[in-house]
């Protein structure tokens, strides 16, 4: 009974183990067909000053159209990154972002994997797909993820790409390990507040973590940009609190570059309008 028992585990086992491989081999091909074929894009998503409500800048957030249908990166994004296929589409995406700060006359914020910034040569990549010159017009959004590989290493990148020109933004800060102290020798120029603190705001403590970044970020001479902004009166919480730079669903939905322009017509981005001209004028 034993032996039966366990030989039907092996076989479960096997099947399941098959079909697993079987995905995983699927899916990187379609990842690479995807790359060849022209299946990515770029949409952007803008990031709007306070005080002047003028887009400063986007955020360029990858899209998958698959023949069956769009896929969001949080479907295959991690899946690219183990198997490191996110290094050659991360840098035809880059090639696109370019293309797409231009189109648009705005930055781009390009996010970049920690295992992308961990590959060697990855300045000299960057350095060829985005071309030499208009390096004001990129940041690259890195996790701190990214700061649990090599440091040593990473900074050295970081470094090297600060003094091109290129802004460093660290993304969803305050969700990962690196250690407030930790920033003092990193060469970083943002902290994004990550959405999560957003959507907190009116719990218990919400507002003490989002204050607690500001004044991080002001001690270090850093800019903040806050994600996730969905609503009008988080928005004025966050301008409240000293955050300036906002990104969200209020604002605009991450879009093509050609239709990017007509999404912030919408009617989500004049209530923001509305609600800062009745403050000025109150
Ligand atoms: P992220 O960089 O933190 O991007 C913010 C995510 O929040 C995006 O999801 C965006 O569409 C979404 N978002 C924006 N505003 C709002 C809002 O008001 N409410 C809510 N609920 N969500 C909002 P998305 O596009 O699915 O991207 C997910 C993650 O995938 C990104 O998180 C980033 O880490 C990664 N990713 C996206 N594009 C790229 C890329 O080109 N390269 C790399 N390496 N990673 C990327
Ligand atoms: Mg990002
Ligand atoms: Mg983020
Ligand atoms: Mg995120």
């Amino acid at each position: 009974f034993e032996g039966k028992r366990s030989r039907v585990g092996v076989v479960v086992f096997d099947d399941a183990l098959r079909a697993r491989m079987r995905a995983d081999q699927n899916l990187r091909r379609e990842l690479t067909d995807a790359l060849a074929g022209g299946e990515f894009e770029m949409y952007y998503q803008a990031i709007v000053d306070a005080a002047t409500l003028e887009v400063v800048g986007t955020e360029a957030l990858v899209r998958w159209h698959h023949p069956d249908g769009l896929r969001m990166p949080g479907y295959w994004l991690g899946f690219a990154e183990e198997t490191g296929l996110i290094v050659p589409i991360g840098r035809h995406l880059v090639r696109a972002a370019r293309a797409g700060a231009h189109r648009l006359g705005l930055p781009v914020a390009v996010n970049v994997a920690a295992r992308q910034l961990a590959e060697p040569g990855y300045v000299r990549a960057l350095r060829e797909d985005w071309g030499e010159g208009d390096w004001h017009l990129l940041t690259l959004e890195i996790t701190e993820s990214a700061l649990l590989q090599d440091l040593a290493q990473v900074i050295d990148s970081l470094i090297t790409l600060r003094a091109l020109g290129v802004r460093i933004s660290i993304d969803d800060f305050g969700t990962g390990y690196s250690s407030f102290a930790r920033l003092a020798v990193l060469p970083v120029d943002v902290l994004k507040i990550d959405q999560a603190f957003v959507r907190d705001l009116d719990e218990p403590g919400g507002v003490a973590v989002v204050q607690a970044i500001v004044s991080l970020a002001k001690a270090h001479g850093l800019d903040v940009v806050a994600e996730g902004v969905e609503r009008i009166d988080q928005f004025e919480t966050l301008v409240d609190l000293g955050v300036h730079k906002l990104q969200g669903f209020l604002i605009g939905r991450p879009t093509s570059a050609a239709s990017l322009p007509v999404e912030l017509t919408a009617a989500s981005f004049g209530r923001v309008v509305e609600s800062r001209t009745r403050r000025e004028s109150s």
